[in-house]
């Protein structure tokens, strides 16, 4: 995993003026009021998705596509949804430019989820809300993992969720974090 971390060259994902500080473990402007996460909140989230070569992915908050690089190079598929358009245009010039053909890009509100393509063996949401979006359940597998932060400005925590093969779900409590908000349906309106 740290290898994948490694690969992604996380300088071409933040603004040019910027690039010089690509490699500082704290989150970056990437426009659009959005950051970049850190390298250690992108190693603590990929590692928890618990995922191998085979894994379906999506991605909810595809931003500068660092995250959507670092997972396409440890998985089967990423799929990715980002509600500034172009922001998802930028991310996929670069993923393209980086050869990650293997991760596709939505715009749209990823709180509802791409249903086309589920169900999915893991689901990140890389923005925080007040709660788990409900239609990221029902499109995961039995066995799969929904990695989100939950909370407000002030505090956050990143929850791990866990669809058992009886259709329990279970809650585990990662960490504080820190993230831009997730804005949409089953998110914040605004
Ligand atoms: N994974 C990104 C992190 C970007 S910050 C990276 O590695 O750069 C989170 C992103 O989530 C922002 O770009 C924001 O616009 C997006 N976002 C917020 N709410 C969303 C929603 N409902 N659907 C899709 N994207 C959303």
């Amino acid at each position: 995993m740290l290898g994948a971390i490694g690969r992604a060259p996380r300088h071409l994902f933040v603004d040019e003026a910027l690039q010089e500080r690509a490699y500082e473990d704290r989150p970056l402007p990437i426009g659009h009021g959005q950051t970049i996460s850190h390298p250690s909140t992108v190693a603590l989230m990929t590692e928890a998705l618990e995922i191998d070569r085979t894994s379906r992915v999506l991605e909810v908050g595809t931003g500068s596509g660092y995250q959507s690089a670092v997972l396409a190079g440890l998985c089967a598929n990423v799929y990715s949804i980002e509600r500034i358009a172009p922001l998802a245009a930028r991310a996929r010039r670069l993923l393209d430019e980086l050869g990650h053909y293997n991760v596709a890009i939505q715009v749209g509100d990823g709180t509802i989820g791409w249903k086309a393509e589920a169900p999915f063996d893991a689901v990140v949401v890389t923005a925080a809300g007040p709660r788990p979006p409900a239609p990221l359940f029902a499109q995961l597998r039995a066995g799969g993992r929904l990695v989100v932060p939950l909370g407000d400005e002030q505090s956050q925590a990143l929850v791990r969720y866990r669809l058992t093969g009886d259709g329990d779900v279970e809650e585990e409590i990662l960490g504080d974090c820190r993230f831009v908000k997730l804005v949409g349906r089953y998110g914040f309106s605004h």
